[in-house]
């Protein structure tokens, strides 16, 4: 039995490739009705006030819907974007247009469940039926060689198993057509902006990669880093890089918001592997995109665990709660260059290395000593590529009260900043005013009040602060 009319709800999902709310809306429906709903919650506030979703972000997330529309409008649909509670205003647009059934992708976190659950509730009293997708992790949930309740607590386990026993799904094709009704032309677009009580982000220093929400832009990061750079395959030797376009593949922002499916990219690894090289940086990409998987798995199965302080170990610590210093941390004003440099370049541009997060989020948690949950809010508010399982379970894992075999995931920031920028490039790009000092050697713990700066003749009082803790261990 075909249904009459059906809605694809799109959420974290913003792509036509390898969507299987859409394919198969398109195969069981005579119409499809895709549907974007901004949820005016996802713009709120949270712990200390900052934005759930600062500037970049929602740049990124608008461009991203208005590409979703084109690309729907390229296959003879289109996109109706709502405003409010999904699970009101979808219910009611669904009554209002006779929609049968609606279609979309199964989330993990508390928050998104909710409205999944509640729009359900309200919906079944009026004989519409839903249906939830898995989709966004590269193995399938249903091919897991172990339920979900018994995903080791350890990633390289969990790993090993995958890969033995699971097969990676092919990509869905994208629907040749989809045929939308009639609805006039009253539709919306994604809000600007300043609509949503945003400013428009300005980079105080340039971006390496320009980041542009959508499947299209997401589809060609992708050419130009494995093809037309042939990038691939040195991702392993090159991946712990700081500066630079092409040091990593850069796929988290448009992997966050569905963009690119996981699958997508792992099928175009296994054509590079075929047509250009194997070795085991082709392979390293598809590590990292387990360890996406993992925590996602993770998150599921632990529940709310995973915004707790005492995380899925059930551990705690005495964190410190003192604003002052978090700012200071948050404004990448510590005095510390390496961890500095990392965080003004996400504030000016949305974006931080991996090396870069592990080492502010380590100076965080253990040499600040502050709550590692007030780290995670932020992050979420500036990163662009924000994935809520991603973020949570790298943050619990540095704080040790996650899924981290060993006892303390410590970074001492001198020797990290000797080993990944040695010759002091990334700081002074990111501080330039540290490059006014001739041969100051940034990745020594100095004393900025000291003649070293005298000798130059340089005061920076006022333009960069001291370090505000000196970790003997660091030494
Ligand atoms: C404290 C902290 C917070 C983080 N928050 C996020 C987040 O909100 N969103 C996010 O996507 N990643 C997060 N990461 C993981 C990682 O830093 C980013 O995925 C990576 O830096 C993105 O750059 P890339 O796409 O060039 O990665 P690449 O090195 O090219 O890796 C390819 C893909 O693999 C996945 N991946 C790589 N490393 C990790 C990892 N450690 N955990 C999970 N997935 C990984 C990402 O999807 C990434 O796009 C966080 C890491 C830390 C330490």
């Amino acid at each position: 039995m075909k249904y009459k009319r059906v809605i694809v709800w799109f959420r974290n999902d913003l792509r036509v490739h390898d969507h299987a709310p859409l394919f198969y809306a398109s195969q069981k429906s005579e119409e499809v009705i895709p549907v974007y709903c901004v949820d005016p919650r996802l713009f709120g506030k949270s712990l200390l006030g900052m934005s759930k979703i600062g500037s970049h972000r929602a740049k990124f997330l608008k461009e991203a819907v208005d590409n979703l529309k084109t690309m729907l409008q390229q296959i003879g649909g289109n996109l109706v974007i709502l405003q409010g509670n999904p699970e009101e205003v979808i219910l009611d647009f669904a009554l209002a247009n006779n929609a049968e059934a609606i279609f979309y992708s199964e989330e993990v976190t508390q928050e998104e469940t909710k409205v999944e659950q509640q729009l359900e509730k309200n919906i079944w009293k009026h004989g519409i039926r839903t249906e939830a997708y898995w989709q966004s992790t590269l193995f399938h949930i249903e091919d897991l060689p172990f339920p979900v309740s018994q995903i080791p607590e350890v990633f390289t386990q969990f790993r090993k198993e995958c890969e033995k026993f699971s097969n990676i799904q092919k990509t869905l094709p994208r629907p040749k057509s989809i045929n939308f009704p009639d609805l006039g032309n009253n539709f919306e677009d994604f809000p600007g902006l300043s609509t949503i009580g945003l400013k428009e982000p300005i980079a105080k220093r340039k971006s390496t990669v320009e980041f542009k929400g959508g499947e299209d832009e997401g589809i060609k990061r992708l050419q130009n880093y494995f093809w037309e750079k042939d990038q691939l395959k040195v991702y392993k030797e090159t991946r712990n890089g700081l500066l630079g376009a092409d040091y990593s593949s850069k796929f988290s922002p448009w992997l966050a918001l569905g963009c690119l499916s996981p699958r997508f990219i792992y099928e175009e690894v296994k054509q590079y592997e075929r047509e250009r090289v194997k070795n085991q940086s082709t392979y390293w990409l598809i590590f990292e995109l387990i360890w996406r998987d993992y925590f996602r798995f993770i998150c599921k199965k632990n529940g709310n665990k995973v915004f707790q302080l005492r995380g899925i170990k059930n551990y705690v610590d005495n964190w410190s709660r003192n604003e002052e210093i978090f700012w200071k941390w948050a404004n990448g004003v510590t005095g510390i260059p390496f961890v500095d440099a990392n965080i003004r370049e996400m504030n000016a541009t949305g974006f931080m290395s991996n090396r870069g997060r592990q080492n502010v989020a380590s100076f965080l948690v253990n040499d600040l000593n502050i709550d590692w949950r007030w780290g995670a809010v932020y992050f979420e508010s500036q990163l662009i590529d924000y994935e809520v399982c991603s973020n949570w379970g790298n943050w619990m894992y540095i704080a040790g009260v996650g899924n981290d075999p060993r006892e303390n995931r410590y970074f001492n920031i001198l020797r990290q900043a000797e080993n990944y920028d040695r010759r002091g490039e990334y700081i002074r790009h990111w501080i330039p005013e540290l490059a006014r000092i001739p041969g100051f050697d940034v990745h020594q713990p100095f004393d900025l009040s000291t003649s070293q700066l005298k000798d130059y003749g340089i005061s920076l009082g006022s333009s960069y602060p001291q370090p505000m803790v000196m970790n003997k261990a660091w030494i």
